[in-house]
């Protein structure tokens, strides 16, 4: 699990982790996203809570994590952005009690908040890659996108919860709703905590050197 406030680099983490340990990566924000974007009803629903940076309800999220762990067979799991409150972390604690599957760690990323609002303003990401950039830090090269049929560019976007008034409010809602988890994941022991504002390389290496198992092949 990588718990961490909005722009601590879980996303870029995870989709490195998830191609080097064979992971299926389960981020809440991107289900709800493609929710959205389909235009279903829990979309419809979600969004309100999203594009005001609020969290959407815990049975929403819950029911779309039990889902798919559920569906997952042997397959071992990465979690990003779940979950984000206690009563989340309590519904976890017995879907996987019931899977018969362990918690191997959760490795908290830190970052200072006056870095998480520089992150977050220049963020851009690919609709087809999932990839993310930022104008000042990590431009887009303007490379063919690695999901693309190999000659067009990426499709990039800023998100709407993006925007400054939001931003500050995600950071609010991470506060007080989910940074208790990092006390109550190490009153468990499975607390690993790496520090979020040195390089993508640096950072990688410090949860895999948190991570239990072998990169796979
Ligand atoms: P993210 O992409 O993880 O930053 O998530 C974007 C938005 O989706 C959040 O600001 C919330 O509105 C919603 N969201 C994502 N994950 C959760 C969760 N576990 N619980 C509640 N809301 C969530």
């Amino acid at each position: 699990m990588l718990l961490g406030p909005p722009g601590a680099g879980k996303g870029t983490q995870a989709e490195r982790l998830r191609a080097e340990f064979d992971l299926v990566h389960l981020a809440t924000g991107d289900l709800l996203r493609a929710a959205v974007a389909a235009g279903t009803d829990l979309g419809r629903e979600a969004k309100r809570f999203m594009d005001a940076g609020e969290l959407v309800p815990d049975a929403v999220v819950v029911g779309m994590i039990r889902e798919r762990l559920s569906a997952g067979g042997s397959a071992s799991f990465l979690l990003d952005g779940f979950p984000r409150s206690v009563p989340q972390a309590d519904a976890l604690d017995g879907m996987l009690a019931e899977l018969g599957m362990p918690l191997d760690a959760v490795v908290s990323i830190a970052v200072s908040r006056e870095e998480l609002v520089r992150r977050l303003a220049g963020r851009w990401i690919c609709r087809r890659c999932g990839r993310s950039f930022h104008e000042v830090f990590s431009p887009y090269g303007g490379e063919p996108c690695p999901s693309g049929d190999g000659t067009e560019p990426c499709d990039l976007y800023q998100r709407e919860d993006d925007r400054p008034e939001t931003v500050s409010n995600r950071l609010a809602v991470y506060e007080e709703q989910t940074a208790p988890l990092i006390d109550y994941y190490r009153a468990r022991g499975l607390l690993r905590e790496v520090d979020g504002e040195r390089t993508p390389d640096e950072v990688h290496d410090g949860i895999v050197a948190h991570i239990p198992a072998s990169p796979a092949g």
